[in-house]
């Protein structure tokens, strides 16, 4: 799924590019657009220094974030140093398949059979390193405190730059590309209405979800991770990632109504009806690093359908959450942003694209459809979900719940699965021959007792 990336593919068009909104899309598209042209600016609305904390533009930073393996390893070839540099400054390696106690439909999965690696660390540090990094080429200009209240149209209805507001005033930036990576609150759709276009359509898939967090002080040494997904019958989950500075983030999580509270001891008693006792317990035996706790109410999962918009207007284009944000609980965000970036570049080495917007979003769609079936179809399993139902989603769903169960007894299965979530293979992978087989073929009675790996 991680297309390769090789700058010397892409031919120089020369002028300036310009991307609203210096989040994890943003910088990876700057990245890919400093190929193509002379200069690239950065606008954010943000004061951005150089700690790694929580910041406004970013609310959900101050939650638990799973950085998927296709998401690291593609930040790896589009930001070189990128891994180390997370790990120098505190990220715990674990491997997914052994070390994550992960539990679907109330029971833990099989530990898995191959390595699988990955990166824990809170999101406002994976965003400071990826900052620096993409930050420390020369033709880049990272302008903070900006925001972008306009775009500049020309007389034949292009987008030829943007209007932004700081302390001083406003000012126009002129660019041949405008990309918004400015995330839910993408104002695409309302500029292409003033530019005289349809807004695109839009799927919204909503799961009325709350997320809770805390930070608990861990242990040196103690790297316990947890995820526990929620099932139809209990659609509270949570997740437990060990980060830099001995911290754990613990996110608790309930859908459809079924809200983590905001206090500790409420909070407490949510954990202790989860699948495991595991996540209570932790809560229990370590003493929090601050008493707040973090809320993040994410109504629906929201997907702008540019792919199927006849044209877009030239000089602009969408990236990363203001094309689709999906379902939290999933951990995919980062990682879509991340291929679509790898996207953006294969879209400008294919051809000479003066407007490579249309074949972007042409390009992109296979990785947000396959995000988004995962995502907003496998929350079709609680019946209170409502919105745009993927085709194929209830059998498919079925499948997954049994193929879960199976897991739960066949390494091999969960290695599958795994791979599957942490996008580093298709979602086809689960519908394979063998794979298929695995999941429906009849258990024999003493499967329970033998071997995890030898069903
Ligand atoms: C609660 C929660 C938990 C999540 N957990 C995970 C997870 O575990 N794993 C994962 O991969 N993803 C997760 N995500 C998704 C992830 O946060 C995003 O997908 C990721 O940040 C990429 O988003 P983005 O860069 O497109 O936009 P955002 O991160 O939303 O950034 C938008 C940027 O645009 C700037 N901006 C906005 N408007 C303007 C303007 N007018 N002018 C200038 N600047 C502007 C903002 O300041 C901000 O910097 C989670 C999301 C939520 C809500």
């Amino acid at each position: 799924m991680i297309a390769p990336y090789d700058p010397d593919r892409v031919r120089r068009r020369g002028g300036h590019a310009l991307v609203i909104g210096a989040s994890v899309a943003g910088l990876l598209a700057a990245r890919v657009l400093l190929d193509a042209f002379e200069r690239v600016t950065i606008l954010d609305r943000d004061v951005l220094d150089t700690a790694a904390r929580p910041r406004r533009g970013v609310p959900q930073g101050q939650h638990l974030h799973v950085l998927l393996t296709a998401g690291q390893l593609a930040m790896e070839q589009l930001a070189p140093g990128f891994t180390a540099e997370l790990v120098a400054a505190g990220a715990v390696r674990v491997d997914l398949g052994r070390d994550v106690e992960l539990y679907a439909e109330r029971s833990r999965l099989a530990p898995g059979n191959s390595e699988l690696p990955m990166y824990y660390a809170s999101r406002p540090l994976i965003e400071d390193v990826l900052r620096r990094r993409v930050r420390a080429h020369a033709r880049l200009t990272l302008g903070s405190g900006q925001q972008v209240t306009d775009p500049v149209l020309s007389d034949d209805g292009a987008v030829v730059g943007v209007v932004a507001v700081d302390g001083g005033g406003a000012r126009r930036f002129p660019a041949e590309l405008v990309v918004d990576a400015t995330g839910r609150g993408s104002r695409t759709p309302t500029w292409l209405e003033q530019l005289g276009q349809p807004r695109p359509e839009v799927e919204r898939v909503e799961v009325d979800l709350v997320y809770r967090t805390v930070q608990l002080r861990r242990p040196a040494g103690d790297r316990r991770a947890m995820l526990v997904m929620p099932s139809a019958d209990l659609g509270r989950g949570a997740g437990v990632a060990p980060v830099e500075n001995e911290r754990w983030l613990v996110t608790l999580f309930g859908l459809h109504g079924d809200h983590p509270p905001g206090d500790p001891e409420g909070l407490r008693a949510f954990a202790a009806e989860l699948a495991t006792p595991e996540v209570a317990r932790l809560l229990d035996d370590h003493p929090p690093v601050t008493p707040d706790v973090s809320r993040y109410r994410f109504p629906a999962s929201r997907r702008h359908r540019y792919d199927r918009s006849t044209s877009s207007p030239r000089g602009l284009l969408a990236i990363g959450d203001s094309i689709a944000s999906f379902n939290p609980i999933y951990g995919q965000g980062m990682a879509v942003a991340a291929l679509q970036a790898l996207t953006l570049h294969r879209t400008l080495a294919a051809a000479d694209h003066r407007e490579p917007a249309d074949d972007f979003y042409a390009r992109s769609a296979t990785i947000v459809d396959d995000a988004w079936n995962l995502a907003a179809g496998g929350d079709f399993r609680f019946p209170a979900t409502t919105g745009p139902k993927p085709r194929g989603t209830d059998l498919l769903n079925r499948y997954v719940v049994r193929l879960h169960r199976r897991a739960q007894v066949d390494g091999e299965l969960a290695d599958t699965f795994m791979r599957v979530a942490a996008m580093l293979r298709r979602p086809t992978a689960l519908l394979r021959p063998a794979t298929v087989w695995r999941v429906i073929r009849p258990r024999r009675p003493s499967a329970r007792a033998r071997s995890v790996t030898d069903p």
